[in-house]
């Protein structure tokens, strides 16, 4: 996710009149984008997506302000918190053994969070969606411009998850009042891991020289999102491969890109529904207005 990206499709797109949105999804990426014609490029305008393959957009703040830190270290330590009240709550094998486990079911239930919330943001609304529209945007931006995660500071990264996370994590330390040990380090685990994907996303885009040994040692033991299982949702038509903790649920969730996968479902679901297919549906645009060098014209990224 990018913060402050200025990319926002305009509207979310409605099953054409008469099709029948399983068939759709049934066909080619480029059948369906010959059919779906300009439709599939509405997300982004030459003037609402500046920026190119290789130029930082300008425009983008990649340094940590004070709210920024405010909100991530604020609900970092009311997580921290819950959590030792949790440890506190420790006192026999059989409590251990139930925190602990609870640590781990922590640990894959917030990976396949993270890929809810990525297919969600990926797939539906704009840039402006009450509440979520930044995040949507941000989301569409990284896929035009996924270099720029790796330039941000931790706190201008992660803010944005931490920041709606903060009354959730306020509530989790006043229930430890009346919780018992599994359910508060539960919790803590989990929201701090779903707080800390956009960290976990960036060191996926980062050099292996620029990641410190202990991430890169967790990459490759597959505890953490991996370059190259994040590298496989930066494939247009960004269908795949969502989960952005560890990638663990990424497999099972694609069932190997076919139509039987967990998400391919879930659409199918939603557009019989509403009649709202996903921006996955269609091939993105990724034309837009390059200004270098004192010239304007089109850049198309790979
Ligand atoms: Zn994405
Ligand atoms: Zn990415």
């Amino acid at each position: 996710m990018q913060q402050g990206a200025s990319a926002a499709c305009s509207s979310q797109r409605a099953a054409p009149a008469g099709s029948s949105t399983v068939q759709q999804r049934g066909r080619s990426v480029e059948q369906r984008s010959l059919e779906a014609g300009t439709a599939a490029g509405d997300c982004f305008s030459p003037a609402s997506a500046p920026g190119s393959k290789h130029v930082v957009d300008q425009g983008e703040e990649y340094h940590s302000t004070w709210a920024h830190r405010a909100w991530v270290w604020g609900a970092t330590a009311l997580l921290a918190a819950t959590f030792l009240r949790g440890c506190a709550k420790v006192h026999d094998p059989v409590s251990a053994l139930a925190a602990a486990a609870a640590v781990v079911a922590a640990y894959y239930l917030a990976d396949f969070l993270t890929g809810m919330y990525h297919w969600s943001v990926d797939n539906y609304g704009s840039g402006a969606t009450p509440i979520m529209g930044s995040q949507i945007a941000a989301f569409q931006g990284h896929h035009q411009r996924p270099w720029t995660i790796t330039k941000r500071e931790f706190c201008n990264n992660v803010h944005e998850v931490f920041k709606p996370a903060t009354p959730f994590a306020a509530l989790c330390l006043a229930a430890t009042s009346w919780t018992a040990a599994p359910a508060d380090v539960f919790l803590s685990t989990a929201t701090l891991l779903v707080c800390m994907c956009q960290q976990f996303h960036a060191w996926a885009h980062m050099k292996k020289s620029q990641l410190p040994a202990a991430v890169d040692a967790l990459q490759a033991a597959g505890v953490l999102l991996s370059r190259r299982i994040h590298g496989m949702h930066h494939r247009t038509p960004f269908e795949g491969n969502y989960c952005i903790v560890s990638g663990v649920w990424n497999e099972a969730l694609d069932a190997g890109g076919s139509d039987a996968g967990f998400f391919r479902r879930l659409e199918r679901f939603v557009a019989a529904r509403t009649g709202v297919e996903p921006r996955c549906w269609y091939p993105p645009d990724y034309s837009w207005q390059e200004e270098e060098n004192g010239v304007v014209h089109e850049a198309r990224a790979k």
